[in-house]
């Protein structure tokens, strides 16, 4: 199973979104399609992804050309019985990964509109420009423009033995990688070297970028990092994690193939946690 949400095959052609004229051109042509989000859902139709243009939203965004030149948009809509929410979708591969990768950003853009109606600086009501990507403030000029939170998410090894975590809410059994927010003024490896220091007192080194992934709940961007601990022990932040523990090679493989004897398991194939545990035990 690929990771999910990585593939977007659409020109984003960011350069004319401030041509409100051609914009408007595209959403009118016959074969645009249009994304229909619903919080973390989409509309399905005969089991595929329903992008059948008509009665645009008042929220909508331009998500770029696809490689026959047909223009994507992403309109928020109402929810109803033929929605599923974008994880199952990816869970059960019930489209194909470039859809899941438009969905990402569809997703993402739809729900930042939705949260920001209103100046942070002044309170006046938003407008919405370029094309959906840019909202801009009529009484005080600002300008707003969406963001992607980034995240730090860590494997990290020592003599073999890779370390995992698992918070209470997850299913049991899983174990997965630790990960938290880069916060202000801080680099990326330095961000996964405290989290992972807050959550399970264990020092790390080296660290390595394996690969990033979107994750469009709410629009974070998971960055991949492979990490060589410079101590053992474990200390665990109860408040951050339920356990977390030194796997063993074999162990780990079993994990991620579903055959540990406890039922343990590793975090889905589609997201980065898994692809990271992969990378960690070549
Ligand atoms: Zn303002």
């Amino acid at each position: 199973m690929p990771l999910a949400y990585v593939l977007n095959p659409l020109d984003r052609r960011a350069n004319d979104r401030p041509n409100a004229e051609m914009i408007s051109q595209w959403r009118q042509r016959p074969d645009a399609r249009v994304i229909r989000i619903a919080g973390d859902a989409t509309l399905i139709e005969n089991g595929a992804l329903c992008t059948t243009p008509g009665d645009m939203a008042e929220i909508s965004v331009f998500l770029g050309l696809d490689a026959d030149g047909r223009p994507w948009f992403a309109a928020k809509a109402e929810a109803s019985e033929h929605f599923r929410d974008l994880r199952s979708l990816a869970l059960e591969e019930a489209l194909p990964p470039a859809e899941l990768g438009m969905l990402a950003q569809a997703r993402s853009l739809i729900q930042w509109h939705e949260r920001r109606n209103f100046c942070s600086n002044c309170a006046a009501r938003l407008e919405i420009a370029d094309a959906g990507y840019r909202r801009h403030c009529p009484a005080c000029g600002m300008d707003h423009f969406p963001r992607t939170d980034p995240v730090a998410i860590m494997v990290v090894r020592h003599e073999g033995a890779i370390l995992l975590g698992r918070q209470s809410a997850w299913k049991p059994g899983m174990y997965s990688a630790l990960a938290g927010f880069v916060e202000p003024g801080e680099t990326i490896e330095d961000a996964a070297r405290r989290e992972v220091f807050e959550e399970a007192g264990i020092r790390v080194g080296a660290v390595r970028y394996v690969t990033s992934q979107p994750w469009p709940f709410l629009s974070n961007l998971m960055i991949g990092l492979i990490g060589e601990a410079v101590s053992s022990e474990i200390v665990l932040d109860k408040n951050e994690l339920e356990e977390a523990r030194w796997f063993s090679p074999k162990e780990a493989r079993m994990m991620m193939d579903r055959t540990h004897p406890d039922g343990l398991y590793a975090a889905n194939p589609y997201a980065i946690a898994h692809e990271l545990v992969r990378v960690a035990l070549e």
